[in-house]
């Protein structure tokens, strides 16, 4: 498919505004405005909400923030619950899967740029109700994931990674490129004794905002079932969800005393390993057995890092 012009993007947008005047729902405009022009259902989104991921899925050097700044991403997926026969309503052994449970939708947002980048099963050509076909969704998250040095994501470490490495291994995709991972899950449990460690309460807690509320497993199954507005629900349900866990994790990441060294990826000399500014300030040392490195704390996130070791005996 050639590039999008600017001028195609301008009329892009103006079809997407006559279908809205006229009272369609969002998605019912992406798929008239892709009847349309003839682009598929994901490039009118991104043209719409101004996205990057298309030059991301294109090339694999783009960076919103700087050039060589490590790219952080936070990201969430939702899944479609497995389909089975049981005999009861309590303690059932599901003998029999009608159906595996898939992709529904996934919510990603780079560190420093503003936009958060949600797809869902119905941004996609050639997408029906009921289609259990992850096969696009799974590729342009396999994409954005191979760009990242970092990801963030809540329980991602035995959920989200896991679920959507299942999805890549099953849609014949290779390992996406190798990144660090940050489980804001973990950091909770680790380091502080919250009440609840659920996104949602966390969130609550920390004065940063809710979860999106919803109708529960009717969202679900209005999104299997093809429901327009349901796709849109679980979007921005998604989408927000993103938002909160970049907040916590800002809010936490002072704290993670083993946090990947973003100054280093970032190819930064002597800045903070956690937020890369260069505000830093001499605290002492820290010692180890034999020796000790000088401490310093960021101005600006707080964090507490440690120059070069240098070793002051032999005895010990
Ligand atoms: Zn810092």
């Amino acid at each position: 498919m050639s590039k999008v012009t600017e001028a195609e993007s301008k009329k892009i947008k103006e079809i997407y505004e006559k279908y809205r005047k006229q009272g369609l729902s969002k998605q019912i405009a992406y798929i008239k405005t892709s009847e349309e022009t003839g682009r598929g259902r994901s490039t009118i989104f991104d043209h719409i909400n101004q996205s990057s991921i298309y030059s991301i899925t294109q090339s694999s050097s783009v960076s919103e923030v700087r050039p060589d700044s490590a790219r952080i991403i936070s990201w969430d997926i939702e899944t479609a619950p497995n389909l089975g026969w049981c005999w009861g309503k309590y303690d059932q052994t599901i003998n029999n899967y009608e159906q595996e449970w898939y992709m529904l939708s996934w919510s990603a947002k780079v560190y420093g740029s503003d936009e958060v980048i949600t797809r869902c099963l119905a941004d996609y050509k050639g997408y029906k109700p009921m289609s259990q076909d992850d096969s696009n969704l799974v590729k342009e998250l396999h994409a954005l994931l191979s760009t990242a040095d970092i990801t963030v994501a809540h329980n991602g470490e035995k959920f989200d990674i896991r679920r959507a490495n299942t999805r890549f291994l099953l849609n014949g995709l290779p390992p996406p490129r190798p990144y660090r991972s940050i489980d804001t899950l973990k950091v909770a449990k680790k380091y502080f004794s919250f009440n609840s460690n659920r996104l949602d309460d966390l969130g609550q807690v920390m004065g940063l905002g809710r979860k999106v509320k919803h109708d529960g497993f009717d969202l679900w199954k209005g999104c299997m079932m093809g429901d327009a507005k349901s796709w849109e629900q679980m979007k921005a349900y998604n989408a927000q969800d993103v938002l909160l866990l970049e907040k916590i994790y800002t809010q936490m990441r002072s704290w993670i005393t083993n946090h990947p060294n973003v100054s280093l990826m970032s190819n930064m000399a002597e800045a903070c390993s956690v937020c890369t500014s260069r505000n830093l300030i001499r605290r002492g040392f820290h010692y180890t057995t034999t020796g000790r490195s000088p401490r310093f704390q960021c101005k600006d996130c707080k964090h507490y890092g440690t120059g070069k070791w240098e070793r002051m005996t032999y005895i010990r």
